[in-house]
């Protein structure tokens, strides 16, 4: 991963994953695809392909990682609700779009994918 030499005169540099704020310019590291920074905690907790999920929705769905408390997210109440909003899946595209609007939810609540994925397989 590449490390980016910033100078922080700018005071509002935020992570791209958890919008915490970047105080140590020699703990930035940046996405190799969407150039976008994040802290050395994110580094150290999300592997490269994760960065890239996450990144990607919170850029298409907005939020950060962990803007909700992680006690009032619940899966089988967003499984309930999209079950409510979408009575019929008619493509793979419909399943993807719902897939990716959960786990978003889940990442908004600081839920992990490994512990989004658990949570999954515990209801299957
Ligand atoms: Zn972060």
């Amino acid at each position: 991963m590449k490390v980016l030499k910033v100078k922080l005169n700018d005071r509002s540099l935020k992570c791209g994953i958890c919008h915490s704020r970047i105080a140590n310019s020699s703990k930035i590291y940046n996405s190799e695809l969407l150039f976008i920074p994040f802290c050395y905690n994110c580094e150290k907790k999300f592997d490269k392909e994760e960065k890239k999920v996450i990144l990607t929705l919170l850029e298409s769905y907005g939020g950060y990682f962990g803007i909700f408390s992680r006690e009032d997210y619940s899966l089988e109440k967003d499984l309930n609700f999209i079950i409510k909003k979408n009575p019929k899946i008619n493509s793979k595209e419909d399943l993807d779009g719902i897939n990716s609007k959960l786990l978003h939810n889940a990442l908004l609540h600081g839920i992990t994918i490994h512990e989004y994925i658990s949570k999954l397989e515990l209801l299957i």
